[in-house]
C-alpha cells in the first residue's frame, strides 16, 4: 500500500505495474492524483535539473548521494521520453514541460485504475500487529508492505500535510518538525522601503552561511521573493544575509566613469536606485566627487545587510525543511530500519533541495531505489 498519490507515490506505483506487480493501493486525501506537480513550476513542473548534486540539498549528504546516484536526471528525462513527454531547459537547466505539468502527471498514471486508487481518503494513523493497518477516515486497511509518500506540510491548499510526522511517531521513527522553505521573506522596518517597490525585479546574489545563491530578486507588498530569495531560504535560520545589487561586476568597473552620476551607473531599476541610495544615507553625486565616507556606502550595494523578519508562511513555501531521520533509512532500498517492509519517500525525508527541479528528481529516485527493492519482495 501507498499513502500519498503524489510524485514519489505515483513514480513507485507506475515501476511497479511496469513491473507486473499489479496487488498495489494508493491512498490519498485529495480528490485527484498529483495536485502538487500541477501547480509546480507554474504550471509547467520544473522536472528536473542538468546538474543535479548532493550540495543542492539539505540533508544527510552520504545518504541524498546514494539515492541520486540510482536514478539521474538523464535516465528520468528517458522515462519521460518513453511516455511522450520530451521536457525542456528554459534556464540554468532548469527543465519545464513543454505545455503543461499535467504532461507528468499523465506520464505516471499509467497502470493506476480505479480499482488500485483511494481517492477523498485521509490517512490518520497506523498501527502495526502482524501488519500494518493504516486507519483512514474510510475505516482501516490493512497492508503486508507499507509506502509512507505523503511529502511534507508545504502548500496545505493542494494537499500538503504534516501527517507523516505523526505516521512516524506511530512507528517510533525520529524526525525534524517541518519549517516552511523555498519561500520568500518578510522583512524589517529597516527595509520597509522594499515594499514601495512592489513589482520591480532585480538579478542579485544572496549570501547565507556558506551558501551563495543567484538569481532574480523580486519585490513584493509583503516583503521580498524570486527565485534568488526562494533559493536563499532553504538556507536561512535567523540572523542577517548580505545582498550583492550588482552581482556580475566589481565596484570599480561598475563606477569606472568618474563623470557619471552613481544612481545610473548601479544597472538596477531606476526606482530601486533612487531607494537604495536612500537608505544607504548616500546622496546622488558625480562619482569623483564620492568621499571616502561615500565609497563604503557605494561597497554596500554589493554586501547589503539584512535580517529578513520571518517567510510568507506554509501556503507560499514550495517545500518544506525537517522529516524523517534519514540515519533510520536504508538508502539502497527506502526501507526503514526499525520495521520490516515499511517505507518513506520524497519530501516526508529530511532532505530539501534547493529551488531549479530538485526535489522532484529527489522524489523520483527515491521511488526508483524503493520500486527495485518491493518489486522483489512482491514477486516472490
Ligand atoms: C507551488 C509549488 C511549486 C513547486 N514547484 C516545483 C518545481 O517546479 N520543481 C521541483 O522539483 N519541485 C517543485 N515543488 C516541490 C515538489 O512539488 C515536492 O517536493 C514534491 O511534490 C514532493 O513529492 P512527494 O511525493 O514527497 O510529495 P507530494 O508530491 O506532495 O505527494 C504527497 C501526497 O500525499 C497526499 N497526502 C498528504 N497527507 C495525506 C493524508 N493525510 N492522507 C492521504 N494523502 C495525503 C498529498 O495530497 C499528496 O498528493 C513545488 C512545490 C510547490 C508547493
Amino acid at each position: 500500500m501507498v499513502l500519498g498519490a503524489g510524485a514519489s507515490g505515483l513514480m513507485l506505483a507506475t515501476q511497479l505495474y511496469k513491473k507486473g506487480c499489479t496487488n498495489i493501493l494508493l491512498v490519498e486525501h485529495n480528490p485527484k492524483i498529483g495536485m502538487k506537480i500541477k501547480v509546480s513550476g507554474g504550471g509547467k513542473c520544473n522536472v528536473t535539473n542538468e546538474n543535479v548534486n548532493f550540495d543542492n540539498y539539505l540533508g544527510e549528504h552520504d545518504f541524498v548521494k546514494k539515492v541520486l546516484s540510482a536514478f539521474s536526471p538523464k535516465a528520468l528525462l528517458e522515462f519521460l521520453n518513453t511516455r511522450n513527454v520530451y521536457p525542456s531547459i528554459r534556464s540554468l537547466g532548469q527543465y519545464f514541460c513543454k505545455k503543461s505539468a499535467d504532461e507528468v502527471i499523465s506520464a505516471l498514471e499509467i497502470g493506476i485504475s480505479e480499482k488500485t486508487l483511494l481517492l477523498n481518503t485521509r490517512v490518520q494513523s497506523i498501527s502495526k500487529d502482524s501488519a500494518y493497518i493504516v486507519h483512514t477516515n474510510k475505516g482501516d486497511i490493512e497492508a503486508k508492505h507499507l509506502v509512507i509518500a505523503v511529502g511534507s506540510s508545504a502548500y496545505p491548499q493542494v494537499g500538503g500535510s504534516d501527517i507523516g510526522l505523526s505516521l512516524a511517531k506511530d512507528l517510533n521513527h525520529t524526525y525534524t518538525a517541518f519549517t516552511p522553505v523555498l519561500v520568500g521573506w518578510t522583512v524589517q522596518k529597516e527595509q520597509f522601503w522594499m515594499k514601495e517597490l512592489s513589482g520591480i525585479s532585480t538579478y542579485v546574489s544572496i549570501d547565507v552561511g556558506h551558501k551563495k545563491l543567484f538569481g532574480d530578486l523580486l519585490f513584493a507588498h509583503k516583503g521580498i521573493s524570486g527565485p534568488a530569495v526562494l533559493s536563499a531560504s532553504l538556507y536561512w535560520k535567523k540572523g542577517l544575509v548580505t545582498i550583492d545589487f550588482l552581482p556580475n561586476i566589481s565596484i570599480k568597473e561598475a563606477f569606472s566613469q568618474k563623470k557619471k552620476q552613481v544612481s545610473t551607473q548601479m544597472g538596477v531599476p531606476k526606482r530601486l536606485s533612487k531607494l537604495l541610495l536612500e537608505n544607504l544615507e548616500l546622496k546622488d553625486k558625480k562619482i569623483q566627487d564620492l568621499n571616502e565616507q561615500d565609497w563604503k556606502k557605494v561597497e554596500l550595494l554589493k554586501a547589503y545587510p539584512m535580517s529578513p523578519a520571518g517567510n510568507f508562511g506554509l501556503k507560499k513555501a514550495e517545500a518544506c525543511r525537517g522529516g524523517i531521520d534519514t540515519s533510520e533509512i536504508d538508502a539502497k532500498t527506502m526501507e526503514s530500519k526499525l520495521h520490516k517492509n515499511l517505507y518513506f519517500l520524497g519530501e516526508v525525508l529530511d532532505v530539501t533541495g534547493e529551488l531549479g527541479g530538485y526535489n522532484f528528481q529527489w522524489a523520483f529516485a527515491s521511488a526508483i531505489v524503493c520500486a527495485n527493492d518491493l518489486e522483489k519482495k512482491m514477486l516472490e
